[in-house]
């Protein structure tokens, strides 16, 4: 081959090469610049994950220190709370669901006195059985393993009641034990040995007080008996005493020492029951009783006060209103009489009313009963009417002062009407008088009485009387029976209205210008034979009887509804015989005496007795106790009994029992007058459980017992008094 050949050759080979390299070097660049950018994103990777790395490392860091801080608290919350519960004087532990004890500070522990197996871990039946045998606790009467038993069960149940448990030394530990979640059972051990030698000590304070208290009920109740006795005697022998010629200074003297020694009793019964009230021991004995009845007798004792004063007393029942309930009469009697006393009392002229009414609510025969009582006297100024229902409280004023009292009968008032759960209040205007009402819930014994037959005849009636209450009650009456009425005020006005059409009249007896009897001559001169009804409140007896001769009835006012409606139905019969003296019915002369026993074991109060019976044609019998007065029954057949209730041995209500027990068996029933010494007296025994009738208060009073006597004459014996002696001891 030539040179230029291989020349040739050689330049195409080293083209080729040249290529080839420069191929090569393309290849080697693009491989590095591939190189170079994952170089690149993996370099930046790098950076990032190392960023991530440092703020997790920080955070993480962050994390650490937080727990580091927390921890912390916990510790110092958890130290402060430890010493917090070793700091308190109590017991305090905690126990795990199954009993066993987690931890207990120094007080808790310290009740086992060092005891080592007492300590994280133990479980609450060791703790028990450690405490009954090392003695730590004064287990009573109770067997160590009845004792564990018992504390065992009681922890056991789901929320223990806390417990006290006395220790060896006589200090006593009240558990309160608490569960909590997941059955923890947090405890508590509370010394209580100061409270239960407080507790101890109060008790035994009051039981000394209430013994004194008891000692001075007992000693004022004695007391107030024993100067009863002794008083009755001088207010018995002072009205006996003012029965006999005495000259004018004299009965003034006598007059005194009576009403001074009334007025001593009445303060002793105050003062008496306000003291029984406050130590709590007076009690309501509830018992069927007629309430219009007891009304009527009230105001029949205060007639006499009021006609001395020239006021009149009225009452005015609700016609719709049962009258027997159940309560206590005494009670009941109690507060009407201080109410209708005061008001007769603070009541110069005018009138006091005594308005009762009554709503029984659904089927029972529960009754709402209101009484009020209004009267026309001083009054009370505004802003004294809260003031007089405290104890000893008086409307203190130049007017006031005249009259007599304690202060104590608005205050005992209304706490019995308290006690019978009722509610009492006053409405009064200074001058023009005042009102006082109570309301009181009483069962009713009976449904609503039936209002009464009246004869055919009976279809008009004229009423007359001066005050309009009067005559709006009495109207309101009539109007009930279906009687037509006609109001009139006057004697004159009434002459001017009668005529035949009128079937009866009923009048009051004082009035103004012409009186009820005057009025009842004028129309018998007319010759009109209308029957007429007197009703009196102002009238000795003789001088009624100088009516007799021209009326058919005189009636004491205010007239229970049952008398009058009585009187109006037996009018029937009088109306075609209109002759008074035919219903006098008086008994023969030659008659035997009406046989009266009287059990009174005070030689002073049989002496008083005696001496006010003198005038009566009675055959007397004293009985010195109950037993005397049992023989004394059964021998000599009284026709009334008069018993003191408080007697030595057989007392008056023994002996009453016996006396009804003879009598279930032979028949019979001798009416048993009680003499008591306080109307109250019965209160806890119940005098008319006892099977007495009636009773009768001391000081006696001679037309009281002269009234019994009267009311209980058998038709058989002579009249023990004339109604003119009667009227003269009325007076
Ligand atoms: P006492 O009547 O023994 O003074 P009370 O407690 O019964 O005691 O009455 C307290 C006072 O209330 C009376 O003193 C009197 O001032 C006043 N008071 C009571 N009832 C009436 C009344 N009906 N009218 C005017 N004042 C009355």
């Amino acid at each position: 081959m030539s040179l230029a050949q291989k020349l040739a050759e050689e330049r195409r080979a080293r083209l080729a090469a040249e290529r080839l390299l420069e191929l090569k070097q393309a290849e080697l660049f693009a491989a590095n610049q591939t190189l170079g950018r994952h170089a690149r994103a993996l370099s930046e990777e790098i950076v990032e994950t190392r960023a991530q790395v440092e703020s997790i490392r920080n955070e993480a860091q962050q994390v650490r220190s937080d727990l580091t801080v927390a921890h912390q608290k916990v510790e110092i919350a958890e130290r402060r709370l430890w010493h917090s519960i070793e700091t308190i004087q109590d017991g305090f532990a905690f126990f795990d669901v199954d009993s066993h004890l987690i931890a207990a500070n120094h007080a808790y522990l310290a009740v086992f006195d060092g005891l080592e197996e007492i300590a994280p871990g133990v479980s609450y039946a060791r703790i028990l059985q450690l405490m009954t045998e090392e003695g730590i606790v004064n287990i009573g009467d109770y067997a160590p393993a009845n004792w564990r038993a018992m504390m065992q069960k009681r922890w056991e149940t789901p929320s223990p009641p806390p417990i006290v448990v006395r220790l060896w030394n006589d200090t006593y530990i009240k558990l309160i034990d608490q569960r909590g979640h997941g059955g923890d059972v947090v405890s508590l051990a509370l010394d209580i040995t100061e409270t239960v030698r407080y507790e101890k000590e109060l008790k035994e304070a009051r039981a000394k007080a209430e013994a004194a208290s008891r000692a001075k009920s007992a000693f004022l109740a004695n007391m107030s008996h024993e100067i009863r006795t002794p008083m009755n005697g001088v207010v018995g022998m002072a009205e006996l005493l003012s029965d006999t010629p005495l000259s004018q200074e004299q009965q003034l003297y006598v007059q005194t020492i009576k009403s001074s020694g009334e007025a001593l009793l009445v303060i002793i019964n105050d003062v008496l029951d306000y003291s029984k009230i406050e130590a709590k021991k007076l009690e309501l004995h509830p018992e069927p009783f007629d309430l219009e009845r007891c009304i009527h007798e009230i105001v029949m004792l205060l007639q006499p006060l009021a006609r001395d004063k020239n006021i009149d007393l009225l009452v005015d029942y609700d016609l719709f209103l049962p009258t027997m309930f159940i309560g206590d009469p005494g009670r009941i009697r109690q507060v009407l009489t201080n109410l209708l006393g005061n008001a007769v009392k603070f009541t110069q002229e005018g009138h006091v009313l005594v308005r009762v009414v009554g709503v029984q609510p659904g089927e029972s025969l529960d009754t709402h009963v209101h009484v009020t009582i209004e009267d026309t006297g001083i009054g009370i100024p505004a802003d004294k009417v809260e003031h007089i229902f405290g104890e000893f409280n008086q409307v203190e004023d130049e007017r006031n002062r005249k009259f007599e009292g304690t202060g104590l009968g608005l205050a005992i008032t209304q706490r019995l009407i308290d006690l019978m759960q009722g509610s009492i209040w006053v409405d009064s205007e200074e001058g023009v008088g005042s009102a006082f009402g109570f309301r009181i819930t009483l069962p009713a014994t009976d449904a609503i009485d039936a209002a009464p037959v009246l004869p055919e005849k009976l279809k008009k009636a004229m009423v007359v009387d001066d005050l309009s209450v009067n005559r709006e009650i009495l109207a309101k009456q009539m109007a009930i029976l279906g009687i037509e009425t006609q109001v009139c005020a006057s004697g004159a006005e009434a002459l001017d209205m009668l005529d035949d059409s009128f079937d009866v009249v009923l009048t009051d007896h004082n009035m103004p210008e012409m009186d009820g009897i005057e009025l009842s001559r004028a129309i018998r001169d007319r010759g009109s034979q209308v029957p007429i009804l007197l009703f009196s409140s102002n009238s000795t007896y003789a001088e009624m009887n100088r009516g007799r001769a021209f009326v058919q009835a005189i009636m004491q006012k205010p007239i229970p509804r049952r008398d009058l409606f009585a009187r109006l139905q037996a009018l029937g019969a009088d109306i075609d015989a209109p002759d008074p003296e035919k219903t006098s019915a008086a008994p023969p002369t030659d008659a035997r005496l009406m046989r009266v026993l009287a059990a009174e074991d005070n030689r002073t109060n049989q002496l008083v007795f005696r001496k006010m019976v003198k005038d009566a044609r009675i055959d007397l019998s004293f009985a010195n106790d109950g037993a005397e007065a049992l023989a004394l029954y059964q021998s000599m057949k009284p026709d009334v009994v008069f018993m003191d209730i408080s007697m030595p041995g057989m007392d008056g209500k023994e002996a009453t029992r016996k006396i009804r027990e003879l009598e279930a068996d032979s028949g019979g029933h001798v009416p048993i007058i009680a003499m008591t010494a306080h109307a109250m007296e019965g209160d806890g025994e119940g005098i008319l459980a006892a099977g007495l009738d009636f009773y009768l208060t001391k000081p006696l009073r001679k037309s009281a017992i002269l009234e019994a006597l009267v009311r209980h004459r058998p038709p058989a014996a002579q009249a023990p008094v004339s109604e003119a002696d009667q009227a003269a001891s009325a007076t």
